[in-house]
């Protein structure tokens, strides 16, 4: 595989436009180019220039080839990286603006049992430019005139964020640069199942962004059950790390709670979530299983969920029931890229 210019930011483009011997301001020209979602191939360049890019860098480090649009508006989609493996997003539409869950490895090796992104274990990281060109693609394929198609990115895709770390903060810097494609950071939410010292470490980063536990279990013990990372940091560690998070960024966290039938959701539940984040500034945001067929956890039921609610609720929590957007094309984190494993074994058969 050749290098990616997504990897580069602004005046790493340029220190390569001088190499090459070409004048600054056609740095410039580049730079937008990409920004825009545009392949080397497509942006207006000399054709010299182009040529010298081309024979080092990827045209394309990144392309959809499968979109499915649910009846809610959501888009799923299959992207093929340059080296042939094969990762997965959402753009996800709301009121206050468009939200694209973004990948960040190819698979995932934290284990986590209702999870399909780890079924086969990591194949390998991403590189920053592979999850900027993840955005940029999708934000050409929707944007209005001038007016941006994704104004929101979550990191909730196959991976784990922190496991990539310096990857994910170069990503970060990236997509938040002034001149490029500018998402602010704190319109930027990364969800980690809870990897504590490099939560730490983000807190230093001077990136003020939106910090998301998957929590999903009260108890150590039980969390095990389902987390494997669970026996290597212990729910009040993670807190720990989740109040320094505040008291650097300011920044309030969000907890997610997967609602698993039988596991997690009655009230002994309810009362020792509430008894662990009463008072603390934080959300959490509650969401019925994503059923994966090769996993047999089942979803919590449409009531049981309310119930669960809204005793959190009265116990003095912020918590909400997300809704699951997009639940007739292809359901929870990894299951699109496994369908699609799936699919082209059956074709080679
Ligand atoms: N590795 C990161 C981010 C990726 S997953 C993390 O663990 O947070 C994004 C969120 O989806 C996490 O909260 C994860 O626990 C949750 N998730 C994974 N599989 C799910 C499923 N089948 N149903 C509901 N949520 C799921």
């Amino acid at each position: 595989m050749k290098a990616i210019l997504q990897d580069l930011n602004y005046q790493q483009i340029e220190d390569l436009v001088l190499r090459l011997g070409e004048k600054k301001f056609r740095a410039k020209q580049l730079y937008d180019g990409l920004m825009q979602g545009k392949r080397i191939s497509e942006i207006n360049l000399s054709k010299e220039l182009r040529g010298k890019l081309l024979d080092e860098f990827e045209d394309c480090p990144i392309e959809i080839i499968k979109t499915l649009i649910s009846a809610d508006g959501t888009e799923k989609y299959l992207f093929r990286l340059a080296d042939g493996n094969i990762i997965e997003g959402v753009f996800m539409r709301y009121k206050y603006g468009n939200t694209q869950c973004v990948s960040t490895q190819v698979g995932c090796r934290m284990g986590c049992k209702f999870c399909a992104s780890t079924l086969g274990g990591r194949v390998r990281d991403l590189t920053s430019g592979e999850i900027l060109s993840q955005v940029l693609v999708v934000n050409a394929k929707h944007k209005e005139g001038t007016k941006r198609g994704v104004t929101n990115i979550v990191l909730m895709g196959s991976g784990e964020p922190l496991d990539n770390y310096q990857n994910v903060v170069t990503f970060l810097r990236n997509v938040s640069q002034e001149g490029g494609i500018n998402i602010s950071p704190r319109n930027i939410s990364l969800s980690t199942c809870g990897l504590v010292d490099k939560m730490y470490d983000l807190a230093e980063e001077g990136l003020p962004i939106n910090l998301t536990v998957s929590l999903h279990s009260t108890t150590d013990s039980e969390r095990a059950r389902t987390m494997p990372v669970a026996n290597k940091w212990k729910i009040a560690e993670i807190l720990k790390a989740c109040e320094n998070y505040f008291k650097v960024t300011g920044r309030r966290y969000i907890f997610e709670y997967a609602l698993i039938a039988g596991e997690n959701c009655d009230s002994r539940h309810a009362e020792e979530l509430i008894n662990l984040l009463k008072g603390k500034p934080c959300h959490v945001n509650l969401i019925r299983l994503n059923e994966v067929k090769e996993r047999s956890l089942m979803a919590a039921e449409e009531k049981q969920a309310y119930t669960f609610l809204s005793l959190l609720q009265k116990g003095g929590l912020s918590a909400t029931l997300r809704r699951r957007t997009g639940a007739d094309v292809g359901g929870a984190c990894g299951q699109l890229r496994a369908s699609y494993a799936q699919e082209q074994e059956n074709n080679d058969n």
